[in-house]
Formats: structure tokens, sequence, C-alpha cells
């Protein structure tokens, strides 16, 4: 294995204050580690950059284990295996899991699952046909129980998970309306995507944008953002109207805890009900999920765009973009090629 002598780590050097800077990160190269019996070496090639990993690197208990200061980062990723003393996986194997921001990592095994390179981009196993397509599909179906002829709103919905959602809810036959951070995003929404209306949350009074995009009221919002979206979007929901609380990214950076929403009361007046999911806790569903995105992929049905970042040095700098909206869709980072 020519390329073994280095490996680019990027590390995670001190917990953010507030907003994530680079300072927060630093790079290492260090010595691609020998492998052991029942291990593998894998060379990661995509890497998905996702928001809660934000949470991650604060010191706080949450559904998953903090970063420790010193560690390497870690995300889901599409690697290749380039050594295995594993009676599972083979040299050359394409495989999926939670491997380190580094270009080698090495892994027992446990949670990796292979990937074929069969017609789609093997990028698509981190986006539209992996963990974030899935938590598109899992929060509209499962938690947002989504009925066809509904209106759906969908917040972030540029964003990787947002513009899967609102996809699958058009496919779906419902009424969708997004919301993004600029107006080359909405442009994508109604042009691209199929939105019925979007408008942008920086520039529009969100009562009067609400009301005009979603006359009808909202049945099912599928909430990326929390924060005044959130605050705003509750006096639009119909009475029995779901929340599928996916996401706040809104809170993500702040140093002190906010109040609000002001409008929560109306949870009891319009019989609301609000359900937060993680989408790891229903790894079982992905079947059914993959089934039905394959075929929506290879009919043309859904579009995915992503933005891809160059190089693991990279990383840091595309996360802080990502978090602060500078991109469209699913932010990725191309690591290196597969070999064959
Ligand atoms: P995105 O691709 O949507 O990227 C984040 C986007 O959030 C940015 O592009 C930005 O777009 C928007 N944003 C950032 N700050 C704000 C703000 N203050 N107000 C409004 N919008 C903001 O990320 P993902 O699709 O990966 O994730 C979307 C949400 O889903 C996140 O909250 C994430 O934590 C959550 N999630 C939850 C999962 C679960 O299991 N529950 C699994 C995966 C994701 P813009 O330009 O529009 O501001």
């Amino acid at each position: 294995m020519s390329q073994k002598d280095q490996n680019t780590q990027i590390l995670l050097s001190s917990r953010p204050q507030g907003w994530v800077t680079l300072e927060n990160f630093e790079t290492v190269q260090t010595s691609i580690p020998e492998v052991q019996e029942g291990q593998i070496l894998v060379r990661n090639l995509w890497l998905s950059l996702d928001p809660y990993m934000r949470g991650r690197m604060n010191d706080a208990k949450s559904y998953v284990p903090p970063f420790q200061v010193g560690e390497v980062l870690q995300g889901q990723a599409v690697a290749e295996v380039v050594e295995s003393k594993h009676e599972k996986f083979g040299e050359g194997d394409l495989v999926t899991g939670m491997f380190g921001w580094e270009a080698y990592t090495r892994s027992n095994g446990e949670g990796i699952r292979k990937v074929e390179c069969d017609g789609v981009p093997l990028s698509y196993y981190l986006s539209i046909l992996g963990t974030t397509g899935f938590t598109a599909y899992l929060g509209l179906f499962d938690v947002g129980n989504l009925q066809e002829g509904e209106t759906v709103f969908v917040s972030a919905a540029a964003g990787a998970v947002g513009s899967a959602a609102g996809q699958i809810a058009k496919l779906k036959g419902c009424r969708v309306v997004g919301t993004a951070g600029s107006d080359e995003k909405v442009d994508y929404l109604t042009s691209e995507l199929g939105f019925d209306a979007a408008f942008n949350y920086k520039t529009a009074s969100l009562g009067q944008a609400l009301k005009e995009s979603c006359p009808d009221g909202i049945d099912l919002n599928f909430e990326n953002v929390g924060g005044d979206i959130l605050e705003a979007v509750l006096p639009r929901m119909n009475d029995f109207g779901r929340v599928a609380v996916c996401g706040m990214i809104a809170h993500y950076n702040d140093e002190t805890p906010r109040p609000g929403p002001r409008t929560l009361p109306l949870v009891i007046s319009k019989r609301l009900r609000l359900q937060g999911f993680i989408v790891s806790d229903h790894f079982d569903r992905m079947q059914p999920f993959v089934q039905e995105m394959s075929g929506w992929i290879a009919e043309g049905k859904v579009k995915q765009r992503e933005s891809v970042a160059e190089g693991i040095e990279n990383a840091p700098e595309a996360f802080i973009g990502m978090l602060k909206g500078d991109k469209m869709g699913k932010q990725l980072v191309k690591v290196g090629e597969p070999s064959a």
C-alpha cells in the first residue's frame, strides 16, 4: 500500500464558545494505524458534514457523546477498504459508516455496511440515498403522518434534509412551502425543486409571508430551524396539525439558551402534536426508504444538489459555511477517489 506513510487528521483543538471558528480545529499529520486481527483500514472518499456535529463540540450530555478536545472529529463517510483482517470485509470493498475526519480510519467493522457503486454516485449514500434522505422520509411519514393533499411547511428548505423533505412531500401530492436564507435559494426551491411557494426568511415579514404562502394553513411543519421561524409557524398551523421536530439549527451556536417560542401555548388550543426524533433510532426502517428513493432517483423524480469541498483539510471551513448557510444542498467533503 504505497500511500500508507501519512494520515491527515482534523482534531477538535478547543471547544467553541458561541460560533464555531477555524481556531477550534487543528490539522495534524500522523502515521497510519496498523491493522490488527478483526479490523479493517479504510481510505475515506466522501465525508458528510452535518449540523448535529456542532452539538458534539460542546461538553454536554446528549444522544451522542461529545467529541473530545485533542481527538479526531467523526462523521458519516463513504470509504474504501484498503486492508482487511476482518472476515466480513475484503480489500476494495466500498463501505459506509462513522469514520474520522481523516484520510485513513481503522475500524473493527461495527456499524459499517457495504455499498454498491450501482448507477448512483457514491456521494448519494451520504445525501439523498443516505441518512439525509432517510431523515426527511422518516420525519414526514413516521413522525409527521403525512397525508396526500396536505400543506407542508419546510424550514432550511434549500438544505440537505429540507430539499429532500420538500420533494418527497410533493411526490406524495402535497402543497409544499419552504423558507431559506437567500433569494437564490428561494428561486431554486420554486423553479427547480417544484415547491409551490417559498420565501426568504431574512427579508420577509414572517407572519405575512406565511399567511400569503399558506392560505389554507399548515398541516405538517417539518421543523429544521426553531427560533423565530417556529414561533411564526405555530399560529399558522391548522387544528390537529403536526410538527416533526427534526432540528433547531438557529439555536446550535447560542452561548446561552434563548426563551421562546412565545406562541407555544397555541399547541393547546390548536391541539397540535410536536414530536422530536433522531434518525439513528430508526435505522431498522431504512430499507423501505432505500427502495422507494432508489426508484425516484432512477426515474429522475428527485433532484440532489451537493456542495463539495475538496480535501480533508478544507472540512473545517466547509463545516462553518454549512452552519452559516453559505451553500445549497448537501455539504460534503471529497477526500479521495475509489481505486477501481
Ligand atoms: P442543511 O444542509 O440544511 O444546512 C443547514 C442550513 O440551515 C443552512 O444552509 C442554513 O440555510 C440554515 N440555517 C442556519 N442557521 C439558520 C438560522 N439561524 N435560521 C434559519 N436557517 C438557518 O443541514 P441538514 O439538512 O443536514 O440539517 C437540517 C436540520 O436537520 C438541522 O437542524 C439538523 O440538525 C437536522 N437534522 C436532524 C436529524 C435528526 O435525526 N433529527 C438528522 C439530520 C439533520 P439558510 O441559507 O436557509 O439559512
